[in-house]
């Protein structure tokens, strides 16, 4: 037998194990993992070609990381975001990301199989990673509730609604859902926020004549976002379902999160780069520059930002993603001239998020590697049903493998990072950590920075029901 590509000699970093080793893959799987593994076998069996080989000598070598929150090619708030599958997809494998599970909203009158084979036909001739998606469910009907647990056998576990906006949930629906995902395999994730109490503190700003976007997170309060969490947590335990809560910002969402966990309930929590990095001071700037961190939960202060490095290392946080959302700056700008209440909430992220986590995270000493592979990459796997095919580097799991070199430096910078979205909340931030090498089913997507890839090399990936972890 001959491996069609081997990573030498790389330090492999995996949630539980860190050695230096080579990786032999063929056909798109991991085969072998040893130390010294020659480049071919003599078989007799005559197969043809030579073995690429990649040098690993000195890298860190990954699983290649898997963000299962973002927004690509949407239709939100008013906008429409910039990157399509190929330009979301090309953007995340250079950010060392090999899967992307997606959020789109669920149109109306449209079922969710409708949702998920419109975004199938936008995907599946596009993505350079393998791919699915999560439908946010915004119309439900009689016809929805029938439907999930045929879609929870046929690959597709997770699902998202919403506790704010106006195709938000009630608590009725929300305890249904939970309940059908839930008890059928499936795990539903939600974005918390009390849209009543945020409702009346927006209007009311607004009305005083308070229109800037530094009242944006006033607006949407820390307290808004934990008692939405408590809600959710509680609702979710009367039906005994298991339940994800999105993006997390504020501490006191966090306790509700760790205090349901220590009873053992099946309650998971997600953070972004945003909120671990960024602070709310990020808001009284001029409206041009303000606007790029308009996101909703709002970027918050000091003391929630060390909060979700402590829940990060404590575990009351299971994985970090990116809710990638590209609006374009000038359509921010252009609604946000009015009231802040008109700028499209989002911010683009897919390409960012690994390298910011590696650098703050794990190179500052804040998390272990294995943490950090755990964060980006094993959890997010096994949430979406995806793992030990992927989030792991094992026999016989996908040949999805992300190769960081961590001695290089660099600055991020709109010029230079390589997808479409015309800003970035982290223009300027010095990074230590390049993923230098991007390898979906044992093919090199990036290599040495360089793109590799070509659309609809990426896959629909089947996904198994959720297990609790
Ligand atoms: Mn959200
Ligand atoms: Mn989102």
């Amino acid at each position: 037998m001959k491996y069609d590509l081997m990573i030498k000699n790389g330090n492999i970093f995996t949630a539980g194990e860190e050695y230096i080793a080579d990786i032999g893959i063929k056909d798109g799987k991991i085969v072998a993992i040893g130390c010294g593994l020659a480049e071919s076998v003599a078989c007799g069996c005559g197969s043809q070609g030579s073995t690429q080989v990649v040098d690993a000598t000195g890298k860190f070598v990954f699983p290649g990381a898997i963000d299962i929150h973002t927004h690509i090619d949407a239709p939100l708030h008013g906008s429409h975001t910039l990157d399509d599958w190929y330009q979301g997809t090309y953007a995340a494998a250079f950010g060392g990301v090999t899967c992307v599970v997606d959020y789109p909203n669920q149109k109306i009158g449209e079922s969710i199989r409708e949702t998920i084979e419109r975004v199938i036909r936008k995907a599946e001739k596009k993505a350079v990673v393998d791919f699915s998606c999560s439908p946010v469910i915004t119309d439900r009907t009689e016809e929805v509730y029938q439907e999930l647990p045929q879609l929870i056998e046929e690959g597709f576990p997770t699902y998202k609604v919403f506790m704010a906006y106006d195709f938000k949930v009630d608590d009725t629906e929300l305890t249904r859902l939970l309940d059908v995902i839930g008890n059928h395999g499936g795990l539903l994730g939600v974005h918390c926020e009390n849209d009543l109490a945020i409702g009346y503190l927006a209007d009311k700003l607004v009305a005083e004549g308070k229109t800037e976007p530094k009242y944006h997170p006033l607006s949407r309060p820390p307290l808004a976002e934990a008692e939405a969490t408590g809600r959710v947590i509680r609702t979710a335990a009367m039906v005994d379902a298991p339940v994800l809560i999105v993006h997390v910002s504020a501490a006191g969402a966090l306790q509700e999160i760790a205090e349901a966990r220590n009873s053992g309930w099946s309650v998971y929590a997600e953070t972004c780069p945003h909120f671990l990095l960024l602070d709310e001071a990020v808001y009284n700037q001029p409206l041009e520059e303000a606007a790029k961190y308009v996101v909703t939960p709002p970027i918050r202060s000091r003391v929630h930002r060390e909060a979700l490095w402590n829940a990060l290392s404590a575990g009351t946080v299971s994985l970090v993603s990116s809710d990638h959302c590209a609006f374009p700056l000038d359509e921010k700008l252009r609604l946000g001239a009015g009231p802040f209440t008109k700028i499209p909430h989002g911010a683009p992220g897919i390409e960012t998020r690994v390298p910011l986590l590696f650098s703050e995270g794990v190179m500052k000493g804040r998390i272990t590697a294995e943490r950090f592979v755990e964060l980006v990459s094993t959890n997010p796997a096994k949430l979406a049903g995806l793992y030990p095919q992927k989030g792991t580097i094992a026999v016989g799991s996908d040949a999805d493998i992300l190769i960081m070199d961590a001695s290089r430096t660099y600055t991020l910078s709109v010029g230079s990072l390589k997808g479409v979205a015309d800003f970035t909340p982290f223009e300027g931030y010095q990074i230590q950590g390049f993923p230098e090498t991007v390898i979906s089913h044992g093919n090199l997507v990036v290599h040495k920075g360089e793109a590799k890839a070509q659309p609809g090399t990426g896959k629909l990936t089947k996904r198994n029901k959720f297990k609790a972890f």
